[in-house]
């Protein structure tokens, strides 16, 4: 079966592995492209994982995840900022693609979203210089609105794009199939990102969704139009990976490891 084109995202198997194990489980079954967390890299120190990663000639599709620059006094605002420069030295040690950027949620007392979100392009802005400095591309991650007051404050395609338009260089989107499948104007706005594109995720939306964080679905489980969202993503012009994301608490993560990523790549080929 093919597992060109195929990235795992290491969340898929977080319960199982580690950013060594990990690499070693997706190189049995062919995969050659992995997208880490920043504990993952962490918890294995930054020179030992561009290590594992270069000496197995691994791709880097993303790294996952900063952003959240929301807080409520100016010291936390900074101290997000700080910790997202240190990010992007790591993501150019482990040569990754993009860091995936996430809006954040609102500040603790705050029911002021227009202020979340104003807070997270003032720190794009603020740590762009210092990623074009270091050809670290950072991709804006949209997340579906359910997630808007505690961790994903930019929800739409479009509001993405926006940002990018004012930001400029150095900035693109991760479309990811969980947080925009629903949105009727996906295909009017994919094809407005164009090269803007840096990432596609994929996974499923279950019927029912028991978590709305936690229970994604394996492809092919759910509802997702995922050949149609490729190909949306395809026709804008991006040929790159599609790396598969899934946050599944009461199944997957429960799963031997192996079994997880034999089923990712399965359903790549079958249903992708
Ligand atoms: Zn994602």
């Amino acid at each position: 079966m093919k597992t060109d084109g195929l990235s795992i995202n290491l969340a898929t198997v977080r319960q199982q592995f580690d950013l060594k194990t990990g690499v070693e489980a997706c190189l049995r079954h062919g995969i050659t492209a992995i997208s880490p967390w920043r504990d993952h890299i962490q918890t294995t120190g930054v020179a030992e994982a561009a290590r594992i990663i270069r000496s197995n000639g691994l791709k880097v599709t993303g790294y996952c995840r900063g952003g959240l620059f929301a807080a409520s006094d100016a010291a936390g605002r900074q101290a997000a900022i700080d910790d997202n420069r240190r990010m992007i030295d790591e993501a150019a040690a482990i040569g990754a693609d993009c860091i995936v950027m996430i809006g954040g949620g609102l500040p603790k007392g705050s029911r002021d979203i227009k202020a979340a979100r104003q807070m997270f392009a003032d720190g794009m802005a603020a740590i762009l210089p210092h990623a074009r400095a270091s050809t670290v591309p950072l991709a804006i991650e949209p997340l579906h609105p359910m997630t808007a007051a505690d961790r994903g404050c930019i929800s739409l395609l479009s509001e993405a794009l926006d940002l990018c338009d004012a930001l400029g260089d150095g900035v693109g989107v991760a479309v990811d199939a969980y947080h925009l499948w629903w949105d009727p104007y996906l295909e009017r706005d994919i094809a407005r990102a164009g090269s803007r594109i840096i990432a596609h995720h994929i996974c499923d939306w279950l019927v029912p969704t028991k978590d709305l964080v936690l229970d994604r679905g394996m492809m092919g489980d759910g509802v997702i139009d995922l050949p149609g969202i490729r190909r949306m993503v395809e026709g804008a012009g991006f040929h790159g990976h599609q790396e598969v994301e899934i946050f599944s608490a009461e199944n997957w993560w429960k799963r031997p490891g192996d079994e997880v990523l034999k089923t990712c790549v399965e359903r790549y080929n079958t249903v992708c």
